[in-house]
């Protein structure tokens, strides 16, 4: 997978694309995270990506030529490579996009190209929303000072979805939201600690029933913190039955 992202501040995204487990999904080809400051393509010679808005008032609103200009440069790219054999998504960070979620790390680690769009500051000329852009994203119901950090949580979250990122496949098959469920909780060694002792049913060896035992802490934990989630989760008959124990637990 090829990630680009279009950012005045590429020397922010140094240290996140560069450890820990996105630089070792890049060194091991898997793949190739670029951060590209658009200010190369003003095309003056002050470098001038933004401008005052039309009809008034403050704030700076960015240009929409050096965006285009640098999202074009990089499909260009994308017809002379044999790497990519359809349209990348061109993918707008802003508080006002479609609230990240799980699901749509999901949808978007299918891909084979990613163009990610990052303000700062100010706001985008409305024909980069209209005439450019794929997707509009928003990491949350809050505003942040420009679009850098919410794409790398969008980028991390991709990533480590990618076949052979994470070294147990297994991990990101069972982790909060892939399943519909928070997580079950986890236990490891001493036994004891200040008294406080590993649940006996995951030191009994028995696989099925532990399994039976993650599950039903996942119910515990998902009705009692996150009930919404509950509502869009398809649930077995087994789990239906769990989640009564859990609620007579409860009520108990
Ligand atoms: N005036 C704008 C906010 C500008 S914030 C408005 O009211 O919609 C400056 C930049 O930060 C935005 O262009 C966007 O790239 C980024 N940003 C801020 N909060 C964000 C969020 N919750 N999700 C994604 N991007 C965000």
């Amino acid at each position: 997978m090829i990630v680009d992202v279009l950012t005045l501040f590429p020397e922010m995204f140094d240290g996140v694309f560069h450890s820990s487990i996105l630089g070792k999904a890049q060194d091991k080809g898997i793949v190739s995270l670029n951060a590209i400051n658009f200010r190369e393509y003003a095309g003056n010679k002050h470098g001038t990506v933004d401008d005052t808005p039309y009809g008034g008032g403050g704030g700076m609103v960015l240009k929409p030529e050096p965006i285009f200009r640098a999202v074009e440069d990089l499909l260009k790219d994308d017809e002379t490579s044999s790497a990519v054999s359809h349209k990348p998504r061109i993918i707008l960070m802003c508080p006002q996009g479609e609230t990240f979620t799980q699901h749509k790390a999901e949808e978007l680690s299918r891909e084979e190209h990613l163009i990610f769009i990052c303000g700062h500051y100010e706001g985008y000329d409305e024909r980069i929303r209209e005439h450019l852009v794929t997707d509009e994203l928003s990491i949350g119901d809050y505003v942040l000072t420009g679009g850098e950090i919410p794409a790398m949580v969008v980028i991390d979250s991709i990533t480590r979805l990618l076949p052979g990122v994470l070294g147990n496949e297994m991990s990101a098959v069972t982790d909060s939201f892939s399943t519909g469920l928070l997580e079950y909780p986890h236990y490891t060694r001493p036994v004891e600690f200040r008294g406080w002792k590993v649940p006996d049913i995951l030191l009994s060896g028995h696989h099925a029933n532990v399994a039976i035992w993650r599950r039903k802490e996942a119910l515990r934990r998902t009705l009692l913190r996150r009930p919404d989630l509950l509502d869009k989760v398809e649930l077995s008959r087994q789990d239906i039955k769990l989640l009564n124990e859990v609620k007579a637990d409860l009520s108990d």
